[in-house]
């Protein structure tokens, strides 16, 4: 399974940038939505934190590098004369850059204009944010829209909105992992216990009324049901034993 480690930018006493919107908040927003989005999907997701909350770039780090992940995004929001989303990625490029790449493209399609998939170097010729240096796997920084544009703002400036972003870094990264955007649907946990409380209950072959009736209950005891179906507005039960199914409203759920 891959695994993708996500962090909101900031938190706590560090505000980020602030303007129209407080950009940790909406940094926040952002990761939740992108977790979620995988989650949903094939992908063992670990977000640094769920909740606003001090959490140093430091142990943000190590928490990723002891993860291992297949990649790793951080959610940001920009400031200053600007407006538009970027991306930044490793001087190496390889996958990172891919997933800068892919991310834009998907951002372009929400309807917010990129000012680019870019990189940036530090005074040691390294790359200058530690987020993308220090982590070791490929490693993404995403400045969805700048919190003190009045005009950019306006696509950030709810929940609903600041998911589309966030479901947007999702499928980026999906499509740089290979994997299909799919919801793995996991089936409920349907066993249960009835107790009967008819004096006799057919047992029949199938969920409903025309199907033969095999058997009967009248014990008026307690039988676990693995499988249910609504069939013309009655409730029916396959009963583990294999015996068929029963009609659920001569019963009653224990
Ligand atoms: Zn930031």
């Amino acid at each position: 399974m891959s695994k993708v480690f996500i962090s909101p930018g900031h938190g706590g006493s560090d505000t980020g940038a602030v303007g129209f919107l407080v950009e940790k908040d909406v940094n926040l927003k952002m990761a939740k939505a992108c977790a979620d989005y995988l989650s949903a999907r094939e992908i063992d997701v670990l977000l640094s934190r769920n909740v606003d909350g001090n959490e140093s770039l430091n142990e943000k780090i190590s928490e990723c590098n002891a993860f291992n992940p297949d990649v790793a995004v951080e959610c940001h929001n920009n400031a200053g004369n600007g407006n538009g989303f970027e991306v930044y990625h490793s001087i190496v490029g390889g996958v990172g850059k891919t997933l800068a790449q892919n991310i834009e493209k998907e951002i372009i399609n929400i309807g917010q204009n990129s000012r680019g998939v870019k990189t940036r170097v530090g005074a040691s010729g390294t790359d200058y944010f530690a987020f993308i240096r220090q982590t070791s796997c490929p490693a993404v920084i995403c400045e969805g829209a700048f919190v003190d544009n009045a005009e950019d703002v306006k696509m950030i400036d709810s929940d609903e909105k600041c998911k589309r972003f966030g479901e947007a870094y999702a499928r980026g990264i999906l499509k740089t992992l290979g994997i299909k955007d799919e919801v793995i649907k996991v089936e409920p946990q349907k066993v249960y216990l009835v107790k009967v409380t008819a004096d006799g209950l057919n047992i029949r072959t199938g969920p409903g009324t025309n199907y033969a009736v095999v058997g009967l209950i009248t014990d008026n005891g307690v039988y676990t049901i693995v499988e249910d179906k609504i069939i013309s507005g009655i409730k029916w039960g396959k009963l583990k034993s294999g015996a068929g199914w029963i009609a659920l409203n001569y019963t009653t759920k224990i």
